[in-house]
């Protein structure tokens, strides 16, 4: 997939588009129907909690434009962005305001991919694509599918009703494989299909420069939590039959990566606060850390390898 020039809109003014986008992100939906049972608990505390933040450029032309807790990135380009994930429909405003504030047109938005399709990260999708009309948003098939139904073809929110989170839908405009890429203003995005938390999950890697002048490997994490027993079983899934296959492939797959610069968009996950307070001091910058990318490949492989233990148990 090449770059592509896109006809923009005509410009509408900042307060235009962030009232516009402010006034979608409140218009009644089935999602702030629902609760935020769904998370984990420190996830839900997290979440409830969540406050603005300021952009925060990560390291070289990557920013996180996301909140507290939550996150979405944004990847510049001299010929445009890529705009990684959007938050909830409640807190999409928020990105849309930290793009602006980190001095980057919304129209220069030219392609939206994604972690997972699940609300927390993708809910605010729709808000988007009425709001920037001439972005494409690329996602896998897996995923295509669970935006298209709004989050009703997820396999969890099928399984677990009380729980279920739904979102308004998306229908995506192009599909990407595995391995394929999204070239624009001589970046490279590579996607890499991770399925197992979801069906679509998808890891994003590409190259950034650092202050040294040295080259890394930054790796946005699809996400890889297992998905407790009575939320969806490893074994004998119905709904998802190559669900344990899958996240061994995906976690021997994500083993395979060069990971200097460890992404996700959850600030807890990648201590986020801590780095950002040794952003300007340290001598390296503290997002390259392949420890802690590591850590959270074995964390939740182990989680995964548990419930799989715990279900063979009770067999
Ligand atoms: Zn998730």
């Amino acid at each position: 997939m090449n770059t592509t020039r896109f006809c923009l809109p005509v410009k509408a003014s900042i307060i235009t588009i962030l009232s516009l986008v402010l006034s979608l992100a409140m218009s009644p939906n089935l999602s702030a129907q629902l609760t935020l049972d769904r998370l984990d608990s420190a996830n839900r505390a997290n979440n409830a909690n969540q406050t603005k933040r300021d952009p925060i450029n990560i390291i070289d032309n990557i920013w996180w434009v996301g909140h507290s807790e939550v996150g979405a990135f944004l990847v510049t380009t001299p010929e445009g962005h890529v705009l990684m994930d959007s938050t909830d429909p409640e807190q999409v405003a928020w990105t849309v305001e930290a793009v602006v504030k980190a001095g980057f047109e919304l129209d220069d938005i030219k392609y939206i991919v994604n972690s997972h399709p699940h609300e927390e990260h993708i809910g605010g999708l729709a808000a988007l694509q009425k709001l920037l009309p001439h972005a494409k948003i690329i996602a896998s098939e897996g995923t295509a599918d669970i935006l298209a139904s709004g989050g009703k073809t997820d396999f969890r929110n099928i399984l677990d009703t009380e729980g279920a989170r739904f979102f308004e839908p998306v229908k995506v405009d192009d599909t990407i494989g595995h391995l394929e890429t999204i070239e624009i203003g001589g970046e490279t995005l590579t996607a890499h299909l991770t399925p197992g938390h979801t069906t679509g999950t998808t890891t994003w890697t590409m190259e950034v420069q650092d202050k040294d002048g040295k080259t890394y490997n930054a790796v946005f994490m699809g996400g890889m939590s297992a998905s407790g027993v009575d939320r969806g079983p490893l074994l004998n899934n119905e709904l998802y039959p190559e669900i344990k296959d899958d996240f061994e492939r995906s976690f021997a797959h994500l083993k395979s990566l060069q990971c200097d610069v460890f992404l996700y968009g959850r600030a807890s996950s990648i201590e986020l606060d801590n780095k950002l307070a040794k952003l300007d001091s340290a001598s390296q910058n503290p997002f390259i850390d392949q420890e802690g990318c590591a850590w959270y490949i074995e964390y939740y492989e182990k989680r995964f390898q548990k419930q799989l233990a715990d279900e063979m148990a009770a067999r």
